[in-house]
């Protein structure tokens, strides 16, 4: 059963090939066995799981279900969820039970879903190789060596080692895409507006967004169907009909005009990904597709204008962690400023202490200018590049990440090697466009991630030609080494 997809496992629900109790028992069960080594989930919700699959199970015998009804999948733990522990992978969370459910949990919850759990991820998204959470780091089902990426490390892995047929995610700067392409999953970062931020534990507001990740286009297109609403609760989500995103699946790609941008194909690009990526390429050409090379002439600008941005924007949301209303609080404080030093502190790890710092620093009256204001002029070149280049191009084809899976703590002491991880996805979260990583080749038997950019709100299209793709090339289906 667990190498079914989201799709097939509907239908075979829907027939009473197996019942959802059964269905959340087998994954339930795979989890108990085979996570204790891969470590993807924070917290595993067995009773509330089973719970829901019986009252799923009883909703589908009285002909009342939905697609989702009795399909368990994971949360990563990000997203608020009504009297589960939600983390954030943070120590500074370890004992947060939320009193709400964000939008994107409800829209589950309303379709009649079983929640397996809370995945793990780097500590307040902030990450790139899952080696930041509170919680340990994330095993790469494809090594056990190997980092899974990040942040959403946990649900890329999860998904990849069949723990949970898919997972929710979330992107800032490349996580739900770079853990995609490094687990050999399928990840779709939609729009920034398409998906309601509420009760999604904020990292960079204006860069933040939900989205899937599966094992096919076809399941990603499923779960967007749930993860996209309006919500008058976030003030940046998007009045705008949601399409049925399954539909046009099988629309023709005939006559689309594809653009492959130059500054992606260059030296920061491993030379067997180069050519895995171009082979991939050429699958998209024989169904009918126009290849043209275009440019992005600011792309090398975009990892240092979303390190002042990203940081920035942070600094001022995790202020809320005072040690004063929620989350951790330190032992017998002195005075008021102890509570607040000590409490954040203790509460939050090196790497979120070091976006706190460069933040504050950036906003400073005397930096202002210097550094945040020209971030942004930064960020208007970047959108500007995407804009002419869509005026040419309906889609652009590129790489998700430089190289495939890497070792832990290979990035050494300078944590910005790390950053240079999402090159190729940082530019598209300040655009604010939608982004998907597909699985597109291997190299020394690692996956590779094949990135597709599409205009505003045309999730559509990327979904329909990674379908499309999907039904011409195996490689969604390859099987990581170390799953059982
Ligand atoms: N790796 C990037 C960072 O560390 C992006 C993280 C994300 O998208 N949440 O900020």
């Amino acid at each position: 059963m667990h190498n079914k997809t989201v799709a097939e496992l509907s239908k075979g629900l829907a027939a009473g090939e197996y019942s959802s109790v059964e269905l959340t028992q087998h994954f339930l069960t795979r989890i108990a066995e085979q996570d204790t080594t891969i470590n993807s989930f924070i917290t595993v919700c067995e009773n509330e799981a089973l719970s829901e699959a019986k009252a799923a199970d009883e909703k589908i015998s009285a002909g009342d279900a939905t697609p989702w009804t009795g399909i368990p999948f994971a949360h990563k733990d990000i997203f608020c969820t009504q009297g589960v522990k939600t983390s954030c992978g943070s120590k500074m969370l370890d004992n947060f039970i939320p009193p709400y459910d964000a939008t994107v949990t409800s829209n589950f919850k309303q379709q009649g879903a079983v929640c397996l759990g809370k995945t793990n991820m780097d500590e307040f998204a902030m990450g790139s190789s899952n080696e930041s959470s509170y919680y340990g780091k994330v095993t790469n089902p494809w090594g056990e060596n190997l980092v899974p990426g990040g942040s959403s490390g946990g649900s890329a892995a999860a998904v990849a080692a069949r723990l949970t047929p898919a997972a929710t995610a979330t992107d800032t700067g490349g996580s739900i895409r770079q853990p995609s392409a490094l687990c050999g999953v399928t990840g779709l970062k939609p729009t920034y507006g398409r998906v309601s931020r509420y009760g999604m534990i904020a990292f960079a507001s204006s860069l933040d967004q939900g989205g899937p990740i599966a094992r096919t286009a076809e399941d990603a297109a499923m779960m967007l169907n749930v993860m996209a609403s309006y919500d008058k609760r976030d003030s940046t989500c998007i009045e705008r009909e949601v399409p049925d995103y399954t539909s046009t699946l099988n629309n023709s790609i005939e006559g689309m005009n594809i653009g492959l941008p130059k500054e992606f194909f260059s030296d920061k690009l491993d030379a067997k990904m180069q050519q895995q990526v171009q082979n991939a390429v050429k699958e998209i050409e024989k169904l009918g597709a126009n290849i043209k090379e275009i440019s992005l002439p600011h792309t090398e600008l975009s990892v240092p204008a979303y390190y002042i941005i990203a940081p920035a924007e942070c600094s001022a949301n995790l202020s809320r962690f005072d040690g004063v209303r929620y989350g951790h609080r330190c032992d017998n404080p002195k005075d008021l400023e102890d509570l607040y030093m000590r409490s954040r502190t203790e509460g939050f790890g090196d790497e979120v202490k070091r976006r706190i710092l460069v933040g504050a620093y950036a906003l400073s009256a005397g930096f202002y200018d210097a550094y945040y204001r020209k971030a942004q002029q930064v960020r208007r070149l970047i959108k500007n590049d995407f804009t002419s280049a869509f005026k040419d191009v309906d889609l652009i084809i590129g790489p998700t990440t430089p190289s495939p899976a890497f070792g832990f703590n290979s990035k050494g002491a300078d944590p910005t090697a790390m950053y240079l991880e999402d090159i190729f996805t940082i530019s598209t979260n300040l655009a604010g466009l939608p982004g998907m990583s597909i699985p597109g080749g291997m190299v020394n038997g690692l996956p590779v991630g094949l990135q597709l950019i599409g205009n505003y709100f045309d999730e559509s299209r990327l979904l329909n030609v990674s379908h499309q793709f999907q039904k011409v090339t195996d490689w969604h289906n390859k099987t990581p080494t170390n799953c059982r």
